[in-house]
């Protein structure tokens, strides 16, 4: 039974109690009531006997002198007459000294003993009615009044009275029937509205009750279930037997479009992919908000790379396009996945792994990844404590620069140099890119940070320089820092300060960043080429440039992502997607290098296919400069010859 349907039928029944008792006090009262009634009938019928009867037959002398055969005579007409016609049952004339003068029947004895306080009542001049049960006629009234004679106008006996109790009890019957005809009406009437205002006013508080939970449980923008709903549900799935997968979903620049076209765009944007998102899922899949742009998402009954499956057709459909304010745009979103009980058995660890298989996503690569246990670090990266953590690292130097050459594949010499970010950090060692940086780009410490970066490459380009190394230097810069104004100009100040040609640095930015159509991105790219900065495209192939966006942006060189490069030696497939990348971009003007190169095989098969440059382990791992530059140092004194200088 429903909760609301369960207090109804309590309420229900805790008024009909009231209800019923009133309608038994009530009955009682009505039914005494006619009681009475019937007794004052019974009063007022002894009284017109004694008057009519009695009263003129007696001569006026008290009854103790006993009566005379005339009076008795006249008597016993009367008698014999009312009893014939029913209206009395039996009588006795007394003396006040108790002494049956006369009766009914002849007999002279019998009747209330003359102590008796009713017949004590009547020899005192009262009445007195009552009903009872008598051996001989059984339910009679019986009466005991003072007999006044008439000739004399005083009292001169008692008379005792048995009158007939039958039509009384029949009134008595005929008016309780109608009251309680008329009490079970109304009261069934009053029953009747109580109950129907009980089942409106449960109703009611079952509507509040119901409005108060859900408002509790449930993001009031979106309308989606919020996090503490979202961990029930999660809960509940990982007490059943079948598999579930838990994601969480993050929208790339979500905080770029808060700020450039306001919150209002920004809640319609939430309002939008929350929709997106529910349509794309089952009706037993959970989505909820969990806060500001992330969502949660519960996938039951699949686990593992099916999920990702299904999750990357609801990445799919959140990323088609959408029109807000009247700018068209996409939003990207990442997915980080982990699977029940693969992963976790609980809620907690659940969401530490789907959040930690976020950050093991290529930076802000919008993308499904799952979770992979060899990846995670002990604890699990804690968002904030690693922004926290960043300022200081900035701060304090504990940032490092480690360098991997890029290769000129005919010549063999080492063109360029990129500069690969790594942190020193105090406790946990030396992290890579991947642990902190898609932390540091989802927070406002991605501008310090390429700062950082540049600031140091630059210093180091001037340092290898000077020891006579002409490498030039690439950094990687993520879309936060090209979308953001002064970015070119802080490149150029940069520049200036460290005295290098501008030639001498490239910038390498994913081609999944510039995916998405920024036309800020756009325009820094413009400017820095201009400026005669070169400029990379990184990652190519993974990513969803268009080729007509491609030829829009002024770039120099595109890096061919290391998953097609890795496998050139063993599968058609990506020979012939890296052999039309490297046609595509020399298309259109722009330098090839390969990433990723690990063998001589993939090295010959580039060398033939017309790639110009090639980076990779092959090579080397990325190292800090001084190990690279060592086989080349030129002396000291050469390195500070005019012509060695930037
Ligand atoms: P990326 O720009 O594509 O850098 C190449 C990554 O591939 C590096 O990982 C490098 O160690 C690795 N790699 C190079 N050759 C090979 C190879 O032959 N085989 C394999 N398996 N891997 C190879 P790393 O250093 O962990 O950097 C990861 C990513 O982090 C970089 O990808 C880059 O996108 C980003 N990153 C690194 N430093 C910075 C930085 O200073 N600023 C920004 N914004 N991003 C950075
Ligand atoms: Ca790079
Ligand atoms: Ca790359």
């Amino acid at each position: 039974m429903a909760a609301g349907t369960r207090l109804f039928v309590v309420y229900a029944i805790a008024s009909l109690v009231p209800v019923v008792a009133l309608g038994a006090v009530l009955a009682q009262t009505y039914k005494q009531d006619a009681v009475e009634r019937g007794l004052e009938h019974g009063r007022a019928q002894a009284a017109v006997i004694e008057e009519m009867v009695f009263s003129p037959a007696l001569r006026g002398a008290l009854l103790t002198q006993g009566l005379t055969s005339a009076e008795t005579a006249r008597l016993q007409t009367a008698t014999d007459l009312a009893i014939f016609h029913g209206s009395v049952l039996g009588l006795r004339l007394r003396s006040f000294d108790g002494t049956v003068v006369f009766s009914d029947d002849g007999a002279l004895d019998g009747g209330l003993p003359a102590t008796h306080p009713a017949f004590a009542r009547a020899a005192a001049g009262g009445t007195h009615v009552t009903v009872l049960d008598d051996p001989v006629h059984g339910p009679a009234i019986r009466v005991l009044q003072p007999v006044v004679a008439s000739a004399s106008g005083r009292s001169v006996g008692v008379l005792e009275l048995l009158l007939p109790y039958d039509a009384v009890d029949e009134a008595v019957k005929a008016s309780t029937v109608r009251i309680y005809g008329g009490l079970g009406v109304g009261l069934g009437v009053l029953y009747v509205v109580l109950a129907g205002i009980s089942w409106s006013v449960t109703r009611r508080l079952q509507g509040h009750a119901a409005a108060a939970v859900r408002d509790a449980l449930h993001d009031s923008l979106t309308g989606l279930p919020n996090r503490e709903l979202f961990r029930r549900r999660v809960e509940e799935a990982c007490r059943q037997a079948s598999p579930s997968a838990v994601a969480l979903v993050d929208l790339d620049r979500f905080k770029s479009v808060n700020d450039t076209l306001g919150h209002h765009a920004g809640d319609e944007l939430l309002r939008e992919v929350a929709r997106r998102l529910t349509d794309a899922l089952r009706t037993d899949d959970v989505v909820a908000r969990l806060g500001g742009d992330e969502f949660g998402i519960l996938l039951t009954g699949t686990d593992g790379p099916a999920a990702r499956r299904r999750l990357e057709e609801v990445r799919d459909e959140v990323a088609g396009e959408m029109v807000l304010d009247g700018v068209p745009m996409s939003v990207e979103a990442s997915f980080g996945v982990a699977s029940c009980p693969r992963d976790g058995r609980d809620v907690e660890s659940l969401l530490r792994c789907a959040d930690a298989a976020m950050y093991q996503g290529k930076r802000s690569t919008s993308g499904v990844v799952l979770f992979d246990p060899e990846r995670a670090t002990p604890q699990g990266p804690n968002p904030l404590g690693i922004q926290r953590e960043m300022r200081r690292a900035i701060e304090q130097d504990e940032l490092r620069l480690h360098y991997q050459p890029k290769i000129h594949l005919m010549t063999g010499a080492t063109t360029c140099v990129e500069a690969l970010v790594r942190w020193q950090h105090p406790e946990r060692g030396l992290l890579p890119p991947g642990e902190f940086l898609p932390v540091v780009e989802r927070s406002g410490l991605i501008g310090p940070l390429t700062e950082w970066v540049l600031r140091r490459a630059l210093a180091d380009c001037v340092a290898w320089r000077a020891r006579g190394v002409r490498w030039s230097v690439a950094v990687n810069v993520s879309a936060r820092n090209l979308e953001s104004e002064g970015f070119a100009d802080q490149v150029a100040r940069l520049l200036a300060e460290s005295g290098l040609p501008p030639a001498s640095l490239q910038l390498e930015v994913t081609e999944t960043a510039l995916a998405v159509d920024t036309a800020a991105a756009a325009r820094t790219l413009t400017v820095l080429a201009e400026r005669g900065v070169a400029t990379s495209l990184d990652d190519f192939g993974v990513g969803y440039a268009s080729l007509s966006h491609l030829r829009s942006l002024a770039l120099t060189e595109v890096k061919i992502d290391r998953g097609f490069v890795a496998h050139v030696e063993s599968s058609d497939e990506d020979r012939e997607v890296v052999r039309s990348l490297i046609q595509l971009a020399h298309g259109l003007g722009l330098t090839v290098t390969a990433e990723g190169v690990e063998t001589e095989e993939a090295v010959t098969w580039l060398q033939a296919a017309g790639c110009d440059n090639a980076q990779g382990f092959h090579f080397s791992r990325p190292v800090p400069w001084e190990t690279l530059a060592g086989g080349t140092t030129v002396p000291v004194q050469a390195a500070r010859t005019p012509e060695m200088a930037p």
